[in-house]
Parts: C-alpha cells; structure tokens; sequence
C-alpha cells in the first residue's frame, strides 16, 4: 500500500529505487547472530571472503575509471588482506575452536593489526586499520547487518543516522536517494549528500525503523517527501519528474561553461566544496573554478590512526592537479565539534562545538597538524594551493599557526622534499570573534573564508544540528548579515580577498545580496553552482546594491527572506 511520509528536503531531486536498510550497529547484530557447526560456519566465511573479494575488486576498478587512483590502491591492498593466507589460516583456526565465523574474523583481523600497530614505520602502523576494516567487512556480509554491497542495483539508503565516513564512502551512481531519521540542514551528512548531487530527505524519525529493505520507494529531496511502495500512477508521474529533472542537468552542463557574471560584467569566482578527491568529479561537472574548502578532516574519520604525511600528500596532489590553474584552499583538519576523532582521545564535552576543536587542537597537537602542513606544502609544487585555518577567534592563532607552517617548510627542506615555499595563509571567519576583529586579522593572513554554518550558530546561539531550534537558524538574520557586510568590507579595506564557503554561498536567494557586498569568491556543494550562477548572470550592480542597502535596514529575519523571494520572482523572474 501506498504509503507517503513527511520530512525535511535536505538535497533536492528525485529518487526511485529500492531500498538498503542501513544499521550502523555491528555489535546489535554480532550480539544476534546464532553460529552454527564450525563446519557450517567455515563454508559461510569462505562465501563471505569471495563476496568481499569480488566487491573489492569491483570497487577498485570503478574507482580507477573514476580517475581516483589512490582510492583505487586501498581498495587492491584490501582484496590482497582478505585473500591472504595467513589471515584465512588464522581466521579458519578460530572456527574450529568454536568461535563463530564473524566474530572469528574480526579478532584474526584485531591480531594482524596488532602486528602492525606495533611497526616502527608509519607507513605499515597505518596497515592496521586497513586490516581492521576488512575484518569488519567479513563480519558485516555474515551477520547481514549494514553493508551495501554497492555491486548490485542502485538504492535509496535508509538508516536512523549515517556517519559522515560512510556518507563519504556512497557511490553517487549507485545511490539515488538518502532517507534519515535524524539529520539537519548542515549536518556533515548532509553536506556530502549535497556535494554528491543524492536526493535526500532527512527528520523522518521513527517511522524509518518501519521501511523494509527492498521497499520501493520516490525520495523527493525537494518537497521532502518519501513515497513507499507508490502506485503505478505515481511512479509514472515521478519518472516524469526524474526526466524533466535530468534535462535541467543537461541544462546545467551548458551552463558549467560559462562565467558566473554580472550584466555589467564583474566576475565572481564559484569554487567547489569537497571533503574528499572523490568529489572533485561532480565539481569540476558544474564547472567549479577551483576548491574553496577542501573539509581535510574527512581524511582523519573513520579510522583507527591519522593518515600518514605520504598519505594526506597523495590526496591533496591528487584534489591539486585537479584544479589545473585554479586555487586549491585546504582547510586544516576541523576536528571536534560534531566530527569527534577515536584515536584523539578527547574527553567527553558537554559543549563540544564550544570544546577542543579546529586549530585548539591543530596547535595542541603539533605532531598531527606538523605533518598535514608538510603534506599541503609539498601538494604545493603541482598547482595552486592555500592553507586556511579554521574556528580562529584571535591574531595570536594565526601567527602561532604560520610559525607551524615556517617549521614544516625547514624541516623539509632538510630532508630534501620539494615543496612550495610561499604558500597563501588564510582563515575561516566563522566566529562573531573573528568577525567583529576583521580588520585586525586582515593584518596577519592573505584571505578569508566565511564560514556561515558555524557563524549563524555562534551569532545566534543556535545549535546548527538541532531540529528543535531549527526554524531559528538562518543566514538571513539582520544580525548575521551585518556581521557578513562588516568582513568584506574590512578584508577589502587591508587588501586581501574574501570568499565564503558555509551553506549561505549555495543559496541563490542570497546571492544577489552577495554579490553587491562584493565577495570575490563563493564556494559551495558541486549542485548549487548551477543554480547560484544562473542568479549572478541575471544580476545588474544598481539594483543588487539597493536590494542590499534595503535588507541591511531590516529588523527581522522573515522580513529580510521576503525581501529576497520578492526580487527574485520581480527582477530575476525565477519563480519558485
Ligand atoms: C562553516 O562553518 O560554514 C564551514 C564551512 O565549516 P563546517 O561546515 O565544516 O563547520
Ligand atoms: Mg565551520
């Protein structure tokens, strides 16, 4: 029966498939699993090892056409550890002292990885995690329990939460939808949804827990509507609505060509937000011109050790290259806050967005943040890149923060490594702190990056994550949009350049107002280019710096919103 549920459209579009049940719980399902024979639970690992095998391979090889190549390698060192001997050996052994087959690999798995753990090169310490999450992969395929095996048909992925490390792993060809119980606009979720171009409708709460695995359904990410098992008549009408969709896509390309201009011909320079190599494809689909925010820290999740110097060096070359001729802004790892790292040890926080977090952390622990800064400055020699620091609230962290950078330059300089030595420092500002200090800052770096998602939430003391409080979140705010006004014009006054990189800068409803404070560059998710573009192109000067000066002297946050909707429908002509 035909069933629609209502939730928040999170990433516009639309997706028909059948559903993947994700729970992310290994140890639920470890707990329920009922082990048979050792004889019988031999047979099931030695299908779960070819099953792995196969969907390493096949994950390596889409990778490699992907043009992700390191990606690729991880993916082959994994099909090499779930098909080495040793391992089978030990894991076989423990079956047939009556351990059951999931829990029998991942404690093989655990013992490799001690071995490795405990190796005085970085490179093979690292090795451990690789093995650890191949364990985890077996275990997975026996208990049944949270692995997509991406091999098959596209899905709608369906769980209470997802971590922002699995987001990170989602093929976009395969998965056509996202449906969550929980999630907000900004979460980091969210964001990779949206750099990934996946439909995606999230809050839908506890009615997840009663959509079955293989349930078609229809996410519409635009009206934030979730259709189960709809009727004939309206899977005809949504693939209608998939197919005028994917003709705006088409649309799209021809736009990605073009310049995002005004009518009188000043340019602004639209940037893509990535958190990983893997989406710099869609970003340079919709014509990014270079990475505004690379979210480096999604190298550091969902491991058990930091990626090695060898190892950020070879993503960020990668993401490098792949600007060509554009900048390439690398935001220092931005732990903390709702990206909580295992291997860190960081004590629990009642407040942790207010906690031990961004450059706190990168300055405390200079062994972390020395060998990220080597690995960006060596990225360095294969095209243009920046150095931006997050979550800065004073001058003194820039300053210690460049003597970091000094540091890294001299040490690899001893050890021989070619690297590039004038490397642009910027922040982010995404404190009121840094805001209301801009002109000072401007004084100690090359650029800012406004960070709208953390400055709305720390000027409005609203959590960004929050449903409850979630209507009161807004870069519309009088309040935010001053601070915003104030920081380009002081970045502009000392000289450098200023951009912006939060959710704001994929608004089209805000880019009028934007453009006519004068931002040099907006970097947003690869799908909002488009649609932020086909704004800027339609605007002239005079009538965004009125829209501008009138929103500036308006008290409330809905007030400011109708404002913009109004000179969107009168003067840009886009009806909603
Ligand atoms: C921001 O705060 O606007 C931002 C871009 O950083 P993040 O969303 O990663 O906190
Ligand atoms: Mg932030």
């Amino acid at each position: 029966m035909e069933e629609i549920l209502l939730g928040k459209g999170v990433v516009p579009g639309i997706g028909i498939a059948q559903v993947k049940v994700l729970s992310g719980d290994l140890t639920i399902h470890l707990n329920e699993y009922s082990a048979g024979t050792p004889a019988l639970e031999s047979s099931k690992l030695a299908d779960a090892v070819k099953t792995a095998a196969a969907e390493l391979l096949q994950l390596k090889e889409a990778a490699k056409a992907d043009g992700q190549a390191s990606q690729a390698d991880i993916m082959d060192a994994h099909h090499a550890m779930v098909t080495d001997p040793g391992l089978s050996a030990s894991m076989y052994g423990k079956i047939d002292q009556g351990v059951a087959a999931p829990r029998a690999a991942m404690a093989a798995a655990e013992e490799f990885a001690a071995v490795f753990d405990s190796m005085p090169d970085p490179y093979l310490r690292e090795r451990a995690a690789d093995v650890r999450d191949v364990g985890r992969r077996l275990a997975r395929l026996l208990v049944g329990g949270g692995q997509i095996n991406f091999a098959l048909e596209p899905v709608v992925v369906c769980a209470q939460d997802l971590e922002p490390s699995t987001a990170a792993s989602l093929p976009e060809d395969r998965v056509l939808g996202i449906i969550l119980g929980q999630g907000s606009t900004t979460s980091h979720t969210v964001i990779i949804a949206k750099a990934r171009g996946i439909p995606a409708v999230t809050g839908l709460g506890e009615a997840i827990s009663r959509i079955a695995d293989s349930t078609v359904v229809i996410v519409d990410g635009t009206h934030g509507q979730v259709i189960l098992n709809p009727s004939p008549a309206r899977l005809a009408e949504y693939k209608d609505k998939a197919e005028a969709a994917a003709a705006q896509k088409r649309r799209d390309v021809e736009l990605s060509t073009l310049a995002a201009m005004t009518m009188e011909g000043k340019k602004i320079q639209l940037a893509a937000n990535i958190s990983s190599p893997a989406d710099m494809a869609a970003g340079l689909r919709q014509g990014a011109e270079g990475v505004g925010l690379f979210r480096s820290e999604f190298l550091f999740l969902g491991r058990e050790v930091p990626p090695s110097e060898e190892e950020q060096f070879a993503a960020y070359r990668e993401v490098v290259e792949r600007c060509g001729n554009h900048l390439c802004v690398i935001r220092t790892m931005d732990i903390g806050g709702d990206k909580p790292l295992r291997y860190l040890n960081i004590n629990k926080e009642d407040n942790p967005f207010l906690g031990w977090r961004a450059i706190r952390i990168s300055l405390e622990r200079p062994e972390l943040f020395h060998a990220q800064l080597k690995a960006i400055l060596r990225a360095g020699v294969y095209g243009k890149v920046a150095i931006m620091l997050p979550m800065i609230i004073s001058a003194s962290e820039i300053a210690r923060a460049r003597e970091c950078v000094a540091r890294a330059a001299t040490e690899l300089a001893r050890e021989g490594k070619a690297f590039a030595a004038d490397v642009p420092l910027g922040i982010m500002i995404e404190t009121p702190a840094a805001a209301v200090t801009a002109r000072e800052l401007a004084a100690e770096c090359d650029f800012f990056s406004i960070g709208t998602n953390d400055l709305v939430q720390y000027t409005l003391a609203v959590d960004r994550g929050n449903p409850a409080v979630s209507p009161l979140y807004s870069h519309f705010h009088p309040a935010v949009l001053k601070l915003i006004d104030g920081v380009v014009k002081a970045g502009h006054e000392r000289g450098i350049w200023v951009g912006m990189c939060g959710e704001m800068a994929g608004d089209p409803l805000a880019a009028p107002l934007l453009t006519a404070m004068g931002f040099d560059e907006l970097s947003m998710s690869a799908p909002s280019i488009p649609r932020v573009k086909e704004v800027i192109r339609k605007l002239s000067h005079q009538s965004a710096q009125e829209l501008l000066n009138q929103a500036l002297s308006l008290k409330e946050t809905d007030a400011v919103r109708s404002l913009v909707e109004e000179y969107r429908e009168q003067m840009l002509f886009i009806s909603r």
